[in-house]
């Protein structure tokens, strides 16, 4: 009987374990740095997004948000009308 009430408590204490390493699991999904790690949380792929640079000022744009034009890439519109700068 002592043997029987071993193998229940045994059983329980599983359980009881992977109950919280379940939840442990959960938390590090849903929340992998904090709630104020990342404020807009809508661009995802903005860190492995290509960059493109502005053929005028040289700034570094993620490609959704540059202009194509001309074979060349551009930060706006107004910089795609003046185009590259003369040296
Ligand atoms: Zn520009």
């Amino acid at each position: 009987m002592g043997k029987l009430l071993f193998w229940i408590l045994l059983i329980l204490a599983a359980l009881t374990v992977a109950r919280i390493a379940g939840r442990m699991a959960a938390n590090r999904q849903a929340a992998p740095r904090g709630p104020s790690a990342r404020p807009a949380p809508g661009r995802p792929a903005a860190a492995t997004e290509t960059m493109v640079r502005c053929a005028h000022c040289g700034i570094h744009l993620p490609r959704s948000e540059a202009l194509l034009q001309g074979g060349q890439t551009w930060c706006s519109a107004e910089h795609a009308r003046l185009g590259a700068p003369r040296r």
